[in-house]
């Protein structure tokens, strides 16, 4: 493909029937001109573009054979009939087809100057804007909507193009961005495959500027998808010249995927800790907004309140100071009360719950995973899939809605 602005000159002639005047008649018999003309304008641009290389030295192709990239002459402007996929629908070209004139091999060029591989039907740019399509809502309302403005689209293509897409996504960390980042799952309501035990799993990273993007996902059952994730982006985890902050609602069978090979400092998510006390309560038989319930559940929320823009060193030890006693009575309470799942999660934790605030790492403490589940997680509740099915539209949703990918 060479790059040179060229004329085009669109004489056509198409002879249609029309029923009526009526806006909807000439609509409909406009929708039935344009593959038509899109497969006239298409042919036609193209010699446009191939007459004008075949004048002039240079040649965007080469002999296949020998290699040869200046001396060609035409074998046919109108060859063999080929199929390629627009956003419109199928449109059939006739290929363009030269010979070289050292070895005299033919071949066809109307792929090259298409930009496009060899032998390819369906180019990048119809498949990503088909796979966001579909990725964006149903693929019965894609086809619905594609068809109202005269696409000949169906369901099929669309859900291929999905796939095809979504598997192609890798997601790993930008050592441009923040090192810091959230790691979190939650069941996925997939259709057609049993709830149980399936969950998304999503890695962001924090932005620069605000906001996140995303560093990984996978749908699993089992910890090994957290290796997965991981394993790309420890190279860049590695060049942050500090250690990167993970944070996290307290799996943490998901880092030790990690452990050993990066210095990761990992904070439990604050504003998940006491909702998640609130399960533990019901565990230990707890009455629901009884005293002792509730000052359990106060006593956490100050706890985990955190007061953002505090910059003084002997502030921050102060509060953490007084922090973690906090915690410790709250702890001793529920050892007295007898409430073991309550303290045995707290327990557990502790360790977790300060880390930002002590090595003064700015940001939050609090997850921003929950508004991306919120987001992504509609899709896969639509349509029938299976597992590797539902990862992929959901890797286009997450690439679309959080890094910028766009078709
Ligand atoms: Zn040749």
């Amino acid at each position: 493909m060479i790059k040179k602005d060229i004329t085009i000159d669109l004489n056509c002639q198409f002879s249609l029937q029309i029923q009526s005047s009526s806006f909807s008649s000439i609509f409909k018999a406009f929708l039935q001109l344009l593959p038509q003309l899109l497969e006239e304008f298409f042919q036609k641009t193209l010699v446009s573009f191939a007459e004008n290389e075949m004048k002039s030295t240079r040649k965007s192709f080469a002999c296949k054979c020998c290699g040869n990239d200046t001396e060609f002459k035409w074998k046919t402007r109108h060859g063999k009939a080929t199929c390629i996929l627009t956003l419109f629908c199928w449109i059939t070209l006739r290929q363009l087809q030269v010979e070289c004139k050292r070895c005299g091999s033919k071949q066809y060029i109307t792929r090259t100057l298409l930009d496009m591989e060899s032998k390819k039907r369906v180019p990048d740019e119809t498949r990503r804007k088909l796979a966001l399509i579909g990725a964006l809502t149903s693929f019965r309302v894609s086809e619905k909507i594609g068809s109202m403005f005269g696409w000949a689209i169906n369901k099929m293509t669309i859900w291929k193009s999905v796939q095809l897409i979504g598997s192609k996504m890798e997601f790993m960390l930008d050592s441009n961005e923040q090192p810091r980042g959230e790691a979190d799952g939650t069941g996925i309501g997939i259709k057609g495959i049993a709830k149980r035990g399936k969950e998304l799993k999503v890695f962001v990273q924090h932005k620069k500027g605000g906001g996140i993007r995303v560093a990984g996902a996978d749908i699993g059952n089992y910890n090994g998808s957290w290796k997965n994730i991981f394993q790309k982006s420890i190279e860049v985890i590695k060049s942050f010249n500090c250690p990167f902050l993970l944070m996290t609602d307290g799996d943490t069978s998901i880092f030790n995927s990690l452990k050993g090979k990066v210095e990761v400092l990992i904070q439990r998510c604050l504003w998940h800790i006491p909702y998640q006390a609130k399960y533990f309560l019901w565990k230990d038989s707890v009455k629901r907004k009884s005293k002792e319930w509730l000052h359990v559940v106060a006593e956490l929320m100050e706890i985990c309140a955190i007061r953002p823009l505090v910059d003084c060193q002997e502030t921050i030890d102060a509060m953490l100071e007084s922090k973690r006693n906090r915690l410790e009575k709250l702890m001793d309470y529920c050892r007295k009360q007898g409430y073991t799942h309550t303290k045995a999660y707290l327990e557990n934790a502790r360790e977790d719950m300060f880390t930002a605030i002590e090595n003064r790492l700015e940001g939050k403490t609090t997850s921003k995973v929950e508004r991306l589940f919120r987001t992504v997680n509609m899709r896969s509740k639509v349509s029938k899939w299976s597992k590797q099915g539902a990862l992929n539209v959901t890797k286009v949703r997450l690439a679309y809605y959080y890094n910028g990918f766009d078709a």
